[in-house]
């Protein structure tokens, strides 16, 4: 398979081209290092500055949706040395690995954070997670970045958070996105009532042929959420905007609140094991590798070896993993 000379873009990625060295093009139009380290210290002003702006308006000041992983527990580290009341939420799409729960129990008491543990009825989640397997759900745009799987899943974390907020009235929602998912442009942005509600609705309709409407009713927004627009707060992701952004520096600094990476999870997860079984389904369907954008933008800007990367996005999904994930959703009662 023909790869990018300089990042890990294979030949199958949609829409690739290549120079004559082999350069795509998606290295080509990359900003450049010094655009980036200026747009990186713009994002740590302009966060310094909403804070002093908007801190205060709810009993916290930041909802943060805590997955468990490397980088979501690196934003905690941020929100708190930044001292702001801060509440961790974490989804349990029924797939959280035994070692993650425990990471997420040291780190919140290390910290000193409240936690809220949201578990959605496992029977909705397994019918969403099997239809992704039988067949695209977001089309080919949604899936040169994450598996139909994935984006399903972070639908009911994304809105479901929000809902909480806005009803909190708290002004910030914290994520744990690298630079390798989001542009440093996306680092801080305020959610727009009408590019959520279309956002929304990109996520449920695909879904709605599953379920009646009440079914989803608890986890997206409402139309008394839409009513308080003063209310939609500012998405912030600090991993995005790091120093020296590598997952070994981020690894280092969250294990000194005993944080570990947990058992049966793929290169890819540091906190779900229903990853690799998404990988697994979107290689076959879409011929590259749900990660490879992101492992490549992490590539071109040096916060990865070029080795490193291509090893990740040839390492096959660990098999009792995939097996235990197939076996659940099979019988999504129990298990
Ligand atoms: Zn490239």
């Amino acid at each position: 398979m023909k790869l990018c000379t300089r990042c890990v873009l294979p030949e199958t990625f949609p829409g690739i081209r290549f120079d004559e060295h082999g350069v795509c093009n998606h290295c080509r139009t990359a900003p450049s290092d010094e655009r980036n380290e200026r747009a990186r210290h713009d994002a740590e002003g302009r966060f310094t500055a909403l804070i002093r702006e908007h801190q205060g308006r709810g009993c916290y000041d930041v909802v943060v949706g805590y997955s468990g992983g490397k980088d979501s527990t690196y934003s905690l580290k941020v929100f708190k040395e930044h001292g702001l009341r801060t509440l961790a939420v974490t989804y349990d799409n029924g797939f959280l690995p035994d070692g993650t729960l425990r990471n997420i129990r040291n780190v919140v008491e290390h910290l000193g954070i409240d936690h809220l543990l949201v578990k959605p009825r496992f029977d909705v989640l397994a019918k969403v997670f099997r239809r992704a397997a039988e067949k695209a759900l977001f089309g080919a745009k949604a899936a040169e970045r994450a598996a139909d799987m994935c984006t399903a899943c972070i639908g009911f974390v994304k809105f479901g958070i929000l809902r909480l907020a806005i009803e909190m009235e708290v002004p910030f929602i914290g994520y744990g996105w690298s630079p390798g998912q989001i542009p440093l442009s996306a680092s801080i942005v305020k959610n727009n009532p009408e590019i959520v509600r279309v956002t929304q609705r990109q996520i449920l309709e695909p879904l709605s042929e599953l379920f009646p409407a009440a079914d989803l009713r608890p986890y997206f927004l409402e139309e008394r959420h839409f009513a308080k627009p003063d209310m939609f707060p500012y998405n912030v992701s600090p991993v995005a905007f790091a120093p020296a952004y590598s997952e070994e520096m981020v690894i280092e600094a969250v294990a000194q609140y005993g944080w570990t990476r947990p058992e049966g999870v793929d290169s890819n997860s540091t906190n779900c094991l229903l990853n690799s079984y998404a990988i697994r389904v979107h290689k076959e369907r879409w011929q590259f590798h749900p990660y490879v954008f992101e492992v490549a933008k992490l590539v071109r800007e040096g916060s990865m070896s070029r080795d490193e990367g291509i090893r990740k996005m040839a390492e096959a999904e660990p098999e009792a993993t995939v097996k235990l994930v197939e076996a659940r959703l099979a019988s999504p009662g129990g298990g």
